[in-house]
C-alpha cells in the first residue's frame, strides 16, 4: 500500500522511508504540506498518509481540515505526526480531520502497529464501497435481462421529461410488449422463454444509441425513453420493431420466430407541465391499438 509521508524535516522524512518500506509500504515523499496537497489532489491518490504537524506552507492541521473537505467518497486516513502532547493539542488534531496521532519522538513498533490499523481501515473501507456499488446495481437492475428496472427506468424518464423542457426538445416514450409471448412458455417452457427475454433485450439495446433508456417494465413489456434534439420521427421504434422480427430467435436448437408490438406517445419540451400516469397511459393505449391492429407494429399515439 502506498504511504504519503509528509514531514518537512529531512532525517526524519529519510527514516520513515526507510522503515515504512522494511514495513511493506510504497513511501511517496513530500518536504512540504503544498507538495504533499498537490500529491494529494492528483487522480487514484495514497490513502495512507503521514502527516507532520508543523510543516511550511501550508501545516498538517490545515492539510487534514483541507482532505475532510474535498475528499467524501473514499478518504484518506491520516496519521499525524508532532512534537505536541498536550490534551488540547490532540483535541485540534483530532478535530480537524486526523484518525490518529503519534507523538514524536515515537517507539517504532506503535508507529507500525498505527500504520497497520490504518491499513486495515482503507481494506475495510475499500470493501464496503464494493458492495455499496454492487448493492446499488442490484437495486436498479433487473437480474434475467441486465436491463434497468421498472423503478429505474422511470426515475430515467424523469429526469429526461425535465431535461427536454429545459431544451425544448421532443421525447419518445414507448411501450413494447412481445407478441404471443405466452405461447413460447406453454410450448417450449419457461427457461427458453427467459432465454428470448435475454436475447431480445440484447437486439433492442443494440439498435437503441448509449443515452437512450430502456427498462423491463413488466414481465414481457420494456420501456424505451429516446430524446431527439433536432427532429423527431418512429424511426428508433421502427428499428426495435424490425430487429425483432427480421429474423428468428436460434434459441436451445430451436428456431423461434418473434415480434413485439410497440405503442408510443410524444413529450414536447415546451409543454408547461407533465403527468407522468397520464403519458405512460398514452403510450399503453397506443400498444393496445397495436395488438387490435394485428400486433407487430408501431402506434404513434394520436
Ligand atoms: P400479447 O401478444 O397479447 O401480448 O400476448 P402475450 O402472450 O404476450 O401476453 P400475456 O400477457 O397473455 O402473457 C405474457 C406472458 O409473459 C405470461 C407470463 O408467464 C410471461 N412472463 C412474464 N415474465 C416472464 C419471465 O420472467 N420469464 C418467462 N419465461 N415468462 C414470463
Ligand atoms: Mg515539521
Ligand atoms: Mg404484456
Ligand atoms: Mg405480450
Amino acid at each position: 500500500m502506498r504511504l504519503l509521508i509528509a514531514d518537512d524535516d529531512k532525517t526524519s522524512r529519510t527514516m520513515l522511508e526507510a522503515i515504512s518500506r522494511v514495513w511493506g509500504f510504497e513511501p511517496i515523499l513530500a518536504e512540504d504540506g503544498e507538495i504533499a496537497q498537490e500529491i494529494l489532489k492528483q487522480d487514484n491518490p495514497p490513502r495512507l498518509v503521514l502527516l507532520d504537524w508543523e510543516m511550511p506552507k501550508l501545516d498538517g492541521i490545515a492539510l487534514c481540515k483541507w482532505v475532510r473537505e474535498t475528499q467524501s467518497r473514499n478518504p484518506a486516513y491520516i496519521i499525524l505526526l508532532t512534537g505536541r502532547h498536550e490534551t488540547r493539542d490532540i483535541v485540534t488534531g483530532l478535530n480537524a480531520g486526523a484518525n490518529d496521532f503519534v507523538t514524536k519522538p515515537f517507539d517504532n513498533a506503535e508507529l507500525q502497529a498505527r500504520l497497520r490499523v490504518g491499513r486495515r481501515m482503507l481494506e475495510l473501507q475499500t470493501e464496503v464501497l464494493e458492495i455499496h456499488g454492487q448493492l446499488q446495481f442490484q437495486a436498479s437492475h433487473d437480474p434475467l435481462t441486465g436491463l434497468l428496472n421498472r423503478g429505474a427506468v422511470l426515475e430515467n424518464l424523469e429526469k429526461e421529461l425535465a431535461r427536454s423542457q429545459r431544451d425544448k426538445s421532443t421525447l419518445g416514450i414507448a411501450l413494447c410488449d412481445i407478441d404471443h409471448f405466452k405461447g413460447i412458455n406453454d410450448n417450449h417452457g419457461h427457461l427458453v422463454g427467459d432465454d428470448v427475454l435475454r436475447e431480445l433485450s440484447r437486439r433492442v439495446v443494440g439498435t437503441l444509441r448509449p443515452y437512450d433508456h430502456i427498462g423491463r417494465y413488466g414481465g414481457e413489456e420494456f420501456l424505451v425513453v429516446v430524446n431527439e434534439q433536432d427532429h423527431w420521427g418512429p424511426e428508433p421504434f421502427e428499428r426495435i420493431r424490425t430487429v425483432v422480427s427480421d429474423s428468428p430467435f436460434q434459441l436451445d436448437g430451436l428456431s423461434l420466430p418473434l415480434s413485439v408490438s410497440i405503442g408510443v406517445t410524444r413529450f414536447s419540451g415546451t409543454a408547461n407541465a407533465w403527468d407522468l400516469n397520464e403519458l405512460l397511459n398514452t403510450a399503453d393505449m397506443a400498444l393496445y391499438d397495436a395488438k387490435k391492429n394485428g400486433r407487430n407494429q408501431v402506434v404513434l399515439a394520436a
